[in-house]
This record gives structure tokens, sequence and C-alpha cells, in this order.
């Protein structure tokens, strides 16, 4: 009995702090919003297997605490969405990406960017314009651009949503969905939903081959990717093994440490100079 009633105040002050340091979170967010100053993308190579080269980059944000340090998407991506600061920083996101995205350019650097577009963004009536606008005010045409869009976020209001995806692809976006096969959808979904690519999620990917469920549900994917037209992404591809198995099941993209790590656009630059894949 009395063991249980400490637990209970323990429980009730840890639930204090996480609530305190949500706000805290919150504050930093908005200051650092504000500030801009403090974020920055990191981009992963998505490589072809066919042609053994790097096909494009995923954008990943980074946000450079000034007293905390550096503070994964994880940790800050859940309370921007709480508090509808995602929709001032998701922004920013796509319109770093198209600066980018021009930087490459100069230096005769073609690379398509994947960008990820949180379920709240997606929600606004006017999403498709206020994307539109940033990619014009950057001069960059939409057909370089990558929605990744999770399969829950596509779930939570689906006329809606396919409305909106069916402006985004006929402007020229590409949509993909984002961690493939551990939502909610159903099957008959891709069916409707406008999309152009699978990307399968990393928890089907890390134990493959010698998970053979996990291996039988990769090359159903991508068996279903190929005969519904769709592009199909390894993600979480981390050892020579997985990464042999992928290609042998003709698995047309892979993205995972394997190949590197989300890096900074200087390296990223150098790695696409260097050919080195
Ligand atoms: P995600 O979109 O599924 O991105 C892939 C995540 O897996 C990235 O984590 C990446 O660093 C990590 N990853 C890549 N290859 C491997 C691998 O081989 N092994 C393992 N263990 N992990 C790998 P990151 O950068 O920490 O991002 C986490 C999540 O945060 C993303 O998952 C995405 O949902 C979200 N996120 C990141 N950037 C943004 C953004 O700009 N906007 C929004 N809305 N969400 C973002
Ligand atoms: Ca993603
Ligand atoms: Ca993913
Ligand atoms: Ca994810």
């Amino acid at each position: 009995k009395h063991a249980g009633g400490n637990t209970f105040r323990k429980f009730n002050s840890q639930m204090k702090n996480v609530f305190v340091s949500k706000v805290l979170m919150e504050d930093d967010l908005r200051q650092a919003i504000i500030a801009n100053n403090q974020f920055e993308l990191f981009y992963q190579p998505v490589m072809d297997v066919k042609q053994q080269k790097i096909n494009s980059c995923e954008a990943l944000i980074r946000w450079y605490h000034p007293k905390k340090g550096l503070i994964n998407p994880a940790d800050f991506i859940p309370i921007a969405e709480e508090t509808g600061l995602i929709i001032p920083l998701g922004e920013w996101v796509i319109r770093q990406a198209c600066r980018d995205l021009k930087r490459w350019e100069e230096s005769q650097i073609h690379l398509n960017i994947s960008v990820n577009i949180s379920a709240y963004q997606l929600k606004q009536s006017d999403f498709v314009e206020r994307l539109t606008t940033i990619v014009s005010d950057e001069r960059v045409l939409p057909n370089r651009i990558q929605l990744e869009i999770t399969e829950n976020g596509l779930m939570e209001n689906t006329t809606d949503s396919i409305n909106t995806l069916q402006k985004l692809k006929q402007i020229g976006f590409t949509i993909a969905i984002d961690d493939f096969g551990i939502g909610y959808s159903s099957l008959s979904y891709l069916k409707q939903f406008p999309v152009n690519c699978l990307k399968i999620d990393r928890s089907f990917v890390k134990d493959i081959p010698s998970d053979n469920s996990d291996s039988a549900i990769v090359s159903s994917v991508v068996k279903l990717g190929k005969d519904l037209g769709l592009l199909v992404v390894a993600e979480g591809v981390e050892g020579q093994e997985a990464s042999d198995y992928l290609s042998s099941i003709e698995c047309p993209y892979l993205q995972g440490y394997y190949y590197s790590k989300p890096i900074k656009f200087e390296d990223f630059t150098d790695l696409m100079n260097e050919h080195v894949m």
C-alpha cells in the first residue's frame, strides 16, 4: 500500500515534468521559428539500384537548440504539431528545400528533393495555394519536389485528402506514402489515392533477409508497387545483406545508413561531386 502511494506520487511528478518541459519546448520552438537561424535541413540519398547511383534525396530537419544542442525531429515535430507551429515550420522546410535545390543547380547538380509533410499541413484548406506560392516564389518547378505523407496522415480525412492530392499531382508534385505498411490504410485506398511512390517502413526492412515474414512482406510490396505502376523505396537499409536481398527482388530504390546517414548540404554536395556510391 505504502509503495503504491509512492509510485503514484512519482508518476504524478513525472507527468508534471513532462508537461513543464513541453511548455518550455513550445516557447523555445516559437522563438526558434521567429529567430529562424536554429534549423537546418539534412539530406539523405535515395539510391537507384539499377543505375547504381543517387536518384534523389530526402530532406530531414534538425534543430540546434541554443542550450540543449541538437534536437531530433522525433522530439519536436509532435510538439510543433500539437501547437500549430508545424504550419510555419513546415513552410520553412519547403522553402529551404527549394533554395537548396537551386544552390545545387548552380553547381550543375540536378537533384529532386523529397520533403516530409505533416497531416496538419495537408489539412489546411489552402495548403495547395500556400505550397504553390512558395515554389513559384523560389522559382522551382513542382515536379522537382516529392511530398512524403504518412499513411495515417492520409487516412484522417480521406475525401479532402484525395482532393488535395489530386490537385497537387495535377500541378506536378510527386506524392509518396511514407512509413508504408504500419498505418491504418487498406489496400483499396491505393487505388483511390493519387500517389506515385510507396516508402516501405524501416521496421519491415531492418531484419531482412533473416526474418522470413519481413522478407515476404517486403517482396510482396515491391511486386504490388510494380504491378500498380508505383515507385517503391525501401527505407532503413543498414547492411549489405539487406541491400543484396532488396536488389535480388528488384526493389528499385533503397535508402538507409548503409549508403549514408542524413548529412549537411555541403557534405551532400561533396558526395555528389565524388560519385563514390
Ligand atoms: P521519416 O520520414 O520516416 O525519416 C526517416 C528517418 O529514419 C530519419 O530520422 C532518418 O535519419 C532515419 N533513418 C534513415 N536511414 C536509417 C537507417 O538505415 N536506420 C535507422 N535506424 N534509421 C534511419 P530523423 O531524421 O530523425 O527523422 C525522424 C522523423 O521525423 C521522420 O521520419 C519524419 O517523420 C520526421 N521529420 C523529419 N524531418 C521532418 C520535416 O521536415 N517535417 C516533418 N513534418 N517531419 C519531419
Ligand atoms: Ca519521410
Ligand atoms: Ca519513413
Ligand atoms: Ca516516420
